[in-house]
């Protein structure tokens, strides 16, 4: 087994992966990155599972926030992060 950095143009690494999940995962990172982001999925089950898990968690989010809509609780939040 060698040549495992060839194809760097349509390879990253886990770093750069992580660092574009959010906008991968918002559909908004241009169709060369999707393509890229999605190739590096199917290869890495760290990342994977990482993007797996953003999905989810945006998706419990969402239907929580739709469900119960607790404007309350939303500004207590807000007050208690560290907006430093
Ligand atoms: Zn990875």
């Amino acid at each position: 087994m060698s040549g495992e950095r060839a194809g760097m143009d349509d390879c990253v690494d886990c770093d750069q992966a992580v660092s574009v999940m959010q906008i991968f995962l918002d559909g908004e990172c241009g169709a060369v990155m999707q393509h890229t982001i999605t190739l590096h999925l199917r290869d890495c089950p760290s990342c994977l599972h990482r993007a797996d898990f953003e999905r989810h968690l945006r998706a419990f989010v969402a239907a929580k926030c739709r469900e119960v809509a607790p404007r309350g609780l939303y500004d207590r939040v807000l007050h208690r992060l560290p907006l430093s």
